[in-house]
């Protein structure tokens, strides 16, 4: 990580004469997370993420980005998920100059998916050319694993709880999200003839969450930002536990193969967490369990790393209590032929793979291997963005389709969304009230549209304040 370089302020046609936030992404959706605060002095991004799953969103990744990339000073970046940073290294390969702002974690944890999600993106790009998909010949990576290399070195380290200056006039403080290794809540502070404050949830964790500790309080604000992925339901976290724990016993019992996709950042310890619980009070039996992502295995090095030297984001239960990541039978697959291996596996087997939503990545052959056989048990263990191949499975499709044919459903599909790392209705409200005072306005953002308007109604309800579902690319004053 680098220090922090100061860039020439913007030129005065361009600048606002009242700050101003505008929601670049994650309206009405959970993906793109971008909002822009701009100010007479300054322009800061806070988030940069990609847009997935339906198509009209992923467009809007090759689209000319809304404001000119040279001319925003700063990325403030809540966490490391691609979702929230998957479009840094494309928002540079457009003109951004500018330093970002995360904490030590959310940079190890950057390391690993951007240059992986780079590597995607040249994998992409390659495979449309030899089956001529694109409309565009010859088809360009949206970035490069080189790209995201780079970007990186302009990462700049900040402390939880410590207020920097991340452009003139504007200063964040980050606080503690306990979503993933390093997430955090930010608030901006900006100057002005009104002094405002300007708190962004970024994605919430749970107050109970195995391995990480509990989101900080949010501090007083005039205007607040709260996702809502949740924001319509609440988790049955006992219910839910029985769920992932029969699941196992039967499958076993049927000699079958359990596929878990996972989100490779954080979900995977979190399962591995149960597993162990699990198994170690004999609820389930001692299985092979397969971590096949070197994403997921890289993560889990940076997991334990934490854990090892007592950071302060670990849950202080898990000091000294032994590797919490391992249920007895753990096989990392690393090479790409240990990860095929595994296809000629019988069960009963447990088998870890990215990605979480089945959208890419190593879990596609092992669906395509194992959907078809009713023995076999598929766990989804987060949320499942409309469009993608985990929610077809999640509202019960026939057959789905991947690596271009269509592959027979039979094996069972569980749903345990108490594994989801995000913050359910009651937790998010829970949040919200612990403000000192209410802010002026509430935008409702990152949720599908029924998740963001029930949010907004218990906000505006429960709490008395006044709340808003903003639309994509809608302006508002922060003065
Ligand atoms: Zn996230």
């Amino acid at each position: 990580m680098r220090r922090a370089t100061r860039r020439s302020e913007p030129s005065p046609k361009t600048r606002p004469t009242v700050p101003l936030l505008r929601f670049l992404g994650a309206t009405g959706t959970v993906t793109g997370s971008r909002f822009l605060v701009d100010t007479p002095r300054a322009r800061v991004l806070v988030d940069c993420g990609l847009f997935q799953g339906l198509k009209a969103l992923r467009e809007r990744n090759w689209a000319t980005f809304p404001v000119e990339p040279a001319s925003i000073d700063a990325i403030v970046l809540t966490h490391a998920h691609l979702d929230h940073s998957g479009y840094i290294p494309a928002l540079a390969r457009n003109g951004f100059v500018g330093s970002i702002f995360a904490t030590d974690g959310t940079y190890e944890l950057s390391r690993i998916v951007l240059p992986d999600s780079g590597h995607l993106q040249e994998e992409d790009a390659a495979y449309a050319n030899r089956k001529g998909y694109s409309k565009h010949t010859p088809a360009l990576p949206l970035y490069t694993e080189d790209d995201a290399q780079r970007v990186l070195q302009r990462f700049v380290a900040v402390r939880f709880e410590t207020p920097q200056e991340v452009a003139p006039g504007i200063r964040a403080t980050f606080r503690r999200a306990g979503h993933i290794l390093g997430s955090s809540t930010v608030a901006l502070e900006l100057d002005g003839t009104r002094r405002r404050w300007i708190a962004f949830s970024g994605d919430l964790g749970r107050p109970h969450h195995p391995i990480l500790r509990p989101p900080a309080p949010l501090a007083a604000a005039d205007v607040v930002l709260v996702e809502s992925t949740y924001g319509d339901r609440h988790h049955e976290d006992v219910e839910s536990l029985q769920r992932f724990e029969s699941a196992i016993v039967r499958t076993a019992e049927r000699g079958g193969v359990i596929v878990i996709p996972s989100f490779a950042v954080d979900r995977t310890e979190v399962v591995l967490y149960h597993l162990r619980q699990l198994t170690r009070a004999g609820r389930i039996p001692s299985l092979d369990v397969y971590v096949d992502s070197p994403m997921a295995l890289a993560t889990l090095a940076t997991y334990r790393r934490a854990l090892d030297t007592d950071s302060e984001e670990v849950n202080p239960a898990l000091r000294g209590a032994g590797d919490p990541f391992d249920p007895g039978r753990l096989i990392e697959a690393r090479q790409v032929e240990e990860s095929m291996a595994i296809n000629a596996r019988r069960g009963p087997a447990i088998i870890i793979s990215a990605s979480g939503m089945a959208t890419g990545g190593r879990v596609l052959h092992h669906l395509a291997n194992r959907l078809p056989d009713e023995r076999n048990t598929v766990i989804l263990v987060g949320f499942q963005a409309e469009g993608t191949r985990g929610r077809s499975l999640l509202d019960g499709a026939r057959a789905v389709k991947m690596l271009g044919r269509y592959v027979a459903v039979r094996a069972e599909i569980v749903n345990v969304p108490a594994f989801s790392v995000h913050a359910d209705q009651d937790e998010l409200l829970g949040w919200l009230r612990s403000a000192p005072r209410a802010p002026d306005t509430t935008f409702v953002i990152h949720g599908e549209p029924g998740a963001a308007a029930a949010l907004h109604t218990v906000i505006e309800k429960d709490l008395g304040w006044t709340a808003a579902v903003p639309r994509y690319l809608e302006q508002v004053r922060l003065d």
